[in-house]
């Protein structure tokens, strides 16, 4: 039982461990953030323009393919003017005529401001592209240090995470399965150590013949009050 518990004890810790870790390795340190943060910026920008220019590319092929339209109608309805029979037809036609106007100018002025907002965004597309090879070196060489300790922290997980692996193919199954359940239902924590008599997850005194039962070794001894798995390392009470 012993063996056994010593066991889940160095997996918690080592679950721990490796939680508490990724999250430092994925958290950039607070003098840095700004200016990852900016880098990280600068990069979505470019993403942004190429997609906005795809966007305005295709807007404008919309366009003038509208405008292709309307001067077609404009051609139809100028015919139509020429072979009218009455006053009150030629009206009717000249009001068409005056309509698909209106709409020309519209998507002519649409087609424009288009080619104006595509031309602007290319240049500044290239001008970004241009520089961003040079940033993103000078931003890696800012966080140099950081990356260097990032790798280290991966080297220390990959030895902490075979060590789970390692002890996890040592406990029987029931036991690990009943771990991770509490791991899972109990924060994290699944296993919680006797400090002077008391749990010391939740701080409520052990009966005395349940630390006898600790004490003897005997059997997975629960605390009355969080239900955790109690673990005394044979030091005190
Ligand atoms: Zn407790």
């Amino acid at each position: 039982m012993s063996g056994l518990l010593d066991q889940l004890y160095r997996l918690q810790d080592r679950i721990r461990f490796v939680q508490a870790r990724q999250k430092d390795r994925d958290t950039v340190p607070e003098d840095l953030s700004d200016i990852d943060r900016e880098h990280r910026e600068r990069v979505e920008a470019v993403q942004r323009i190429r997609e906005r220019l795809v966007e305005a590319e295709a807007e404008r092929r919309h366009a003038e393919g509208e405008l292709a339209d309307f001067q077609e109608k404009q051609k139809k309805y100028q015919g139509q003017l020429r072979s009218v029979q009455s006053s009150r037809e030629y009206g009717a036609v000249l009001n068409e005529i005056d309509g698909v106007d209106k709409q020309i100018r519209t998507t002519e002025d649409r087609v424009l401001a288009l080619e104006e907002e595509i031309e602007n965004a290319s240049e500044d597309l290239a001008a970004r592209e241009a520089s961003l090879p040079r940033e993103t070196a000078e931003h890696e060489e800012k966080l140099k240090d950081w990356r260097t300790t990032q790798r280290a922290i991966d080297e220390e997980l990959a030895a902490a995470q075979s060590e789970i692996r390692e002890i996890e193919g040592q406990i029987p199954p029931r036991e690990r399965a009943e771990f991770h359940r509490l791991i899972e239902k109990k924060g994290g924590l699944a296993i919680a150590r006797v400090a002077s008599g008391s749990c010391s997850a939740c701080h409520v005194k052990i009966r005395p013949a349940a630390m006898q039962i600790l004490k003897a070794n005997r059997e997975m001894v629960y605390c009355d009050s969080c239900k955790r798995i109690l673990y005394w390392d044979g030091q005190g009470n």
